[in-house]
Order: structure tokens, then sequence, then C-alpha cells
């Protein structure tokens, strides 16, 4: 029998706000242990939260960006627990009235630009993110800067099926979540950590199997071996004829495995209730439209509207998304323009490669989209050749000057006048009698040789077409 992976994913995401949750602490990572903390992160009895509305702004951006929808009523609960990480021995978090929920996030995955996968988004919820504890030799510390951080819990419907799925879908997660500004997604500052939920299945069957937490991986390459581990283990336990139980296991990322830690009967009862300092959120759909202007195009919408709007191949479209700047001075230079391909291959390698050589951003530099479209144009139309315009498009990176004052200035235009190339056709036979002899004898490869030497002799601008004609019909006379 053969069996099928059952995959959620529930990632924790830390907003990219100036202070915390529920004070004016700065929001900010690697400062000393327990130096942005004040009585309200701490939990100090008698104070009071005020809710960070730009948290709430980027939840229901987030909201958004995954097709949610946004509940008029929202409201905030207390998760309890006792742990020294949370000195007020509770988490704020929404439990059964997040802030969005019911939404999707459409991802490539397997490489097939149409062939779109979906994953279903139960919520994307707000809670506060709690302290960190170290463990020393002989004691541990706890650093309360992170507490009351703002965070976003994101949970995925059970849609995801393999390991390469998962990881593919928390790359797009984190593009979407980065290109709208919800956050910064810097794993190694722990601003991204996810949890995933796995059981298997006979390939066929509905009913899902004893659902399986792992928790403790800090990197999506590590959430993708944990299924790598984690999936063959079931299913050869499976098949065994054991039964698995509901249970949390921990990801050990040195030895590769996935550990119990902990069995359903030991589950936490968190007790939740609704937290009696702070009101419902209740947003206003004014309040909603002033979030939605926030929404980018995302990433692989603009894929694919590059792909759409100039014919592009989807490599070309990704370095074009991938590298926001790059993609809109192409834009700029290719809209309206009958080759934007050609556009594309200058901005991608010629473009890109003289701003890495030059240490130039592209903002500062000199060469312009309408420069480059120009410079396409006297190619295109037969004026130079892709050979001279390499010179003039450096010549007009650096100085900024027009490609047609550089062709001009530099008399490099493209010599397609007949009586220049036969004088040179001429020249070239008679210096090389033996590939002209080639030719005749039927080694028509040789004409490649000659056209090039009749290239060099003209310092790259006969045309070249024009010179193979004319050296053809030469020989062939
Ligand atoms: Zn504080």
């Amino acid at each position: 029998m053969d069996y099928e992976a059952v995959i959620g994913l529930e990632t924790h995401v830390q907003l990219k706000t100036l202070s915390k949750m529920w004070c004016g602490c700065p929001n900010v990572f690697g400062s000393d242990p327990n130096t942005n903390v004040c009585p309200v992160c701490l939990g100090l009895p008698g104070v009071l939260p005020v809710a960070n509305e730009e948290a709430m702004r980027l939840t229901v951006l987030t909201g958004l960006l995954l097709n949610c929808e946004i509940p008029a009523y929202a409201k905030f609960d207390r998760k309890n627990y006792f742990y020294p990480d949370s000195a007020k021995n509770y988490q704020v978090t929404q439990y059964d009235r997040p802030s969005t929920q019911n939404g999707w996030l459409d991802f490539e995955f397997g490489g097939a630009p149409d062939g779109l996968t979906r994953v279903r988004i139960t919520r994307a919820h707000l809670e506060e993110d709690v302290g960190k504890s170290t463990h020393f030799d002989r004691h541990s510390g706890v650093d309360f800067n992170r507490a009351g951080v703002p965070l976003l819990e994101i949970v995925s419907e059970p849609d995801l099926t393999s390991s390469g799925m998962a990881y593919d879908y928390l790359n797009a997660l984190k593009d979407v979540l980065m290109r709208a500004g919800v956050s910064d997604c810097d794993m190694e500052k722990g601003m991204v950590r996810c949890d995933v939920n796995v059981s298997v299945r006979p390939v066929g069957t509905t009913p899902l199997g004893a659902k399986i937490e792992i928790k403790n991986m800090n990197s999506f390459s590590g959430v993708r071996r944990a299924l790598d581990y984690e999936i063959p283990r079931q299913i050869e336990a499976v098949r065994r004829g054991e039964k698995l139980r509901q249970e949390t296991r921990r990801w050990d990322d040195e030895t590769g495995i996935t550990e119990p830690m902990r069995s359903k009967e030991d589950a936490h009862d968190y007790r939740y209730f609704p937290e009696p300092d702070l009101m419902p959120f209740e947003p206003t759909a004014a309040w909603i439209g002033e979030v939605r202007t926030r929404v980018p195009e995302l990433p692989l919408q603009r894929k694919l509207r590059l792909m759409r709007d100039f014919n592009l191949p989807a490599g070309d479209a990704q370095v074009l998304t991938d590298h926001l700047e790059l993609g809109r001075f192409f834009e700029a230079a290719a809209t309206g323009y009958k080759n934007p391909k050609a556009i594309a291959n200058w901005v991608i390698n010629a473009l890109a490669a003289r701003l890495a050589e030059t240490h130039t951003e592209i903002a500062a530099a000199r060469i312009t989209p309408a420069a480059v479209r120009e410079l396409v144009e006297l190619v295109d139309s037969g004026r130079i050749s892709g050979k001279i315009a390499q010179e003039v498009f450096i010549a007009v990176f650096d100085q900024g000057v027009s490609p047609t004052s550089v062709v001009e200035s530099r008399g490099l235009a493209q010599v397609s006048d007949t009586g220049t190339i036969e004088t040179l056709a001429d020249q070239v036979i008679a210096a090389h009698p033996g590939p002209a002899a080639d030719f005749r004898a039927g080694k028509v490869a040789a004409l490649n040789f000659l056209k090039g030497q009749l290239m060099k002799l003209s310092k790259g601008q006969a045309n070249p077409a024009v010179a193979g004609e004319v050296l053809e019909r030469k020989l062939r006379a």
C-alpha cells in the first residue's frame, strides 16, 4: 500500500514595527539582554497594555495579502502557562476570534508557471512574543527584550503533501511578507519560526492519521529535512503495524532526527479566556480600506505579468522580479517597444554586470531606461552591430551620454554600404587564399572564417549580413 503525507504549517513571523505590541519599548534585535524592557513587557502588577496600531495594520495587511476575510469583530485572549520566558504567566493571543481567517496563498511548485499550487490559510492572528531562555553551566537566564514583540501566527490548512512543497510554500510566504514590508523575515535573527504538523495515510483515503507536531526547526531547509526524516519514519511505523499516537517531537538539526517531546496525555490545557485589559478589535471598512492601499504587487503576480505583457521567458521574468529595481528599469525601458526581450537581455546581462563591476546602485547610475531602449533601437534598426553596441553601452553607462551621440562622435555606425564592403571582401579573399579555395571546393564553413576576418578588418562595423552576402557572391563568381 502507498502512503501520502498530510502537512500543515504554523509559521510565526515578527512584525516590522518600531515599538513593541503593548508598550513603547523598541522592537530591535541585538541589544544587550533586558535593556529594551519596561513594567508593561515585564508583566509587572498593575500595568495596562495599549495596542500598537501599526501592528494591527500589518496583521490586517497580511490578511489581505493572503486573501483572508477580515472579520468586523476580533478579540484578544490570554493563553495561560507557567514558564520562565513569560513573566506574567500568560501570553496574549487571539484564540477563537482572530483578526483574519479563511484565505489562501498561491505559489509555484514544481517549476510550472501556470500550474500554481494553492494552500489554504486557516487564519493569521496576532500574538505577543515571549522572552528567550538561555542555559548556562550552573544556571539559566531569561532575556525579555523580545517579550511583547508583535508576532503573527500564520496557520495553514493541511494542504501540503511533501517536504519540497512545504519548503516552497515557506519561501513564497516569506517573499510576500517581505515585499509588503510586514516583516524582514530574517531567520538568523529568529524573525520567522515554523512548527510542522504531519501525518500519513493510505493514498486515496480521507481520514487523517495521528497528527504529529515537530518543533525546533530554525531554518526552512531544517523544515524540509525534518519532514524528509519524519514522513518515511511514520510510513515505516504504520507498515510495521504500529499505531501512531498524537505527540510533539523535537527536531535535532545536528543528528538529523526527530525525538519524542511529549504525548497528548501531557498536552497543555491553556485555559484561554478573554483578555480583560484590551478592547475587542473592530476595524471599520474605511480603516481596512486605508490598509488596502499598502498592498503591493506581489512577486508571483509580477512575474506572471512580465511574462504576459512583455512575452518574456520565465527565467527572465524571475530575475526581473527578484531584483525589483532592475525590473522597474526594464519596464521603464521596454514599455511600448516592439522587442522587449532584447531590452531584457541588456538589463539582465550588461547592466547588472556593469552595476556590479562599478559597485553602483541602480538609483545612482547615470544610464537611463530611455538610453538602453535607444541602444536596442540602434541595434534592431541595423545602425550598429551587437558587438559595437557593447562598446557604446559602456560609454553610455560611464558618461551618461546618449547612445546616438556616442555612435556619431566615434564614427561607429555600421557599414552596410556595399561598395565599402566589396573592397574589404576583396582584401580578405586575397589575404586568405586557402579558406577561399576551401569554400569553392564545397566547405561551406570556410565562409564563416572569411566573414570573421572581414568583420575584424572593419573593426566590427561591417553589417554582418551584408558582409556574408558580398563574400559569398564574390567567391561563387
Ligand atoms: Zn516594554
